[in-house]
């Protein structure tokens, strides 16, 4: 189990599709844009880093990682990359 700042146990997912490790609230994939139902995260040990964020989406003012290509809430495609 993952441990947050505030030291309460946070889950995470990782997409079937890219493996790329989300919070639970994200709906698209960060890495294809794709958009994610149940079957498509699986529950991960893997940790989340909160911090590697590099852009906020200006649609939905998410915090998206640096090697990200798209807004993991919203799937707005990150056109700074
Ligand atoms: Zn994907
Ligand atoms: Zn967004």
């Amino acid at each position: 189990m993952l441990h947050g700042p505030g030291g309460e146990i946070t889950i995470y997912y990782e997409t079937v599709c890219c493996g790329v490790v989300i919070p639970e609230s994200w709906s698209y994939c960060p890495e294809c844009g794709k958009k994610l139902e149940s079957d498509d995260k699986k529950k991960t040990e893997k940790f989340f880093d909160e911090f590697a964020t590099a852009f906020i989406c200006d649609k939905c003012m998410n915090s998206v990682h640096f090697d990200h290509n798209y807004c993991g809430n919203c799937g707005n495609k990150m056109y700074l990359k």
